[in-house]
């Protein structure tokens, strides 16, 4: 079998205005918007990365931002929740800070781990889980070193057929770890990290809708790959399973495979070079639109299409 994953690499959203989801994501949640750049299969549209400091693997949540889109709803086959990992003494702090900013918060706990629920805007999920994982976060945005965020935690998925995503998951590396009446965990762990971190992936096993694509919805989650040859490696296996799947695609930033198993739900497999740092000034990371070669020739046309977009006063 080819490599196995190492956990998440990203989630990716589909939000209605740009500047709204920077002032959220960079201005409240205090991530650093590390790459402005624009939707490949879409010129016209911006395709906005937050993260740490260096926009590591892990750490990233993307948008789509798709003003004239409709709604969507949340639903089956479809990653309902993207989930943040703060310092297990910071949920106070982002209570206080959430309903300051006007966010509902909803407190709750999962397998024994604090969270925090509420929604970005557009109305697309997300939680904060309190739990001692590190990754080094990025610390010139609102939030104090001591609780700003730290990479992603993980994600929940409703999928239309909950043992079909099960063999998504365990194919690609991940374990099942704890079992509740209404949520099956999965969890893989990096063992090359100092704190063998763990990425999640909670299947919700509630009966649910069916959901339709649109602006605060998720759109897939992506999980680490070595390399490109990891990726070939993997598509061949998901054709012989007759899965629905793309060809290895080049995102500049990374190379990409995008499959959709029986259980519905679209998972990417990216590879974690070259990176959100690749041909970019760290200190001036996502200020400006940043462009492939093969699309350079379009700039002017592409930035006179896009909304100039302004990042938070302290960033
Ligand atoms: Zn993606």
């Amino acid at each position: 079998m080819p490599p196995e994953t190492t956990g998440l690499h990203h989630v990716t959203a589909i939000v209605g205005d740009a500047q709204q989801n920077v002032d959220f994501y960079a201005g409240v949640l205090g991530l650093r918007l590390v790459k402005q750049t624009i939707n490949f299969e879409d010129l016209l549209q911006h395709h906005l990365y937050y993260g740490n400091r260096t926009g590591d693997p892990g750490t990233v949540i993307t948008a789509f931002p798709s003003p004239e889109a409709d709604p969507g709803r949340i639903g089956k086959p479809q990653v309902s929740t993207a989930a943040f990992a703060i310092p297990p003494d910071s949920i106070d702090y982002w209570v206080d800070h959430l309903e300051a900013e006007g966010v509902d918060v909803f407190a709750g706990e999962r397998f024994g781990e604090s969270i925090l629920a509420f929604s970005d805007p557009d109305g697309t999920p997300l939680e904060l889980v309190a739990t001692d994982t590190f990754v080094e976060p990025w610390t010139d945005g609102p939030i104090p070193r001591e609780h700003a965020i730290r990479g992603l935690h993980g994600v929940t998925v409703l999928p239309a057929n909950p043992y079909g995503t099960a063999t998504v998951l365990e194919t690609l590396g991940f374990d099942l770890v704890e079992e509740s009446e209404d949520v099956v965990r999965y969890a893989v762990e990096d063992s090359s990290s100092p704190d063998s971190r763990r990425s999640v992936v909670d299947i919700d096993l509630s009966a649910a809708e069916f959901g339709r694509e649109g602006t605060g919805t998720h759109h897939h989650v992506a999980v680490r790959m070595p390399d490109e040859d990891a990726l070939h490696a993997w598509r061949a296996v998901f054709a012989d399973r007759d899965y629905d799947v793309s060809r290895v695609k080049d995102r500049h930033y990374f190379h990409s495979l995008y499959v959709r198993g029986p259980g519905g739900v679209l998972v990417e497999l990216a590879t974690t070079s070259p990176g959100l740092t690749a041909g970019e000034d760290l200190a001036h990371l996502g200020e400006s639109l940043s462009l492939p070669d093969w699309f350079e020739d379009d700039r002017d046309l592409i930035e006179q299409q896009l909304p100039t977009l302004e990042l938070p006063r302290n960033q």
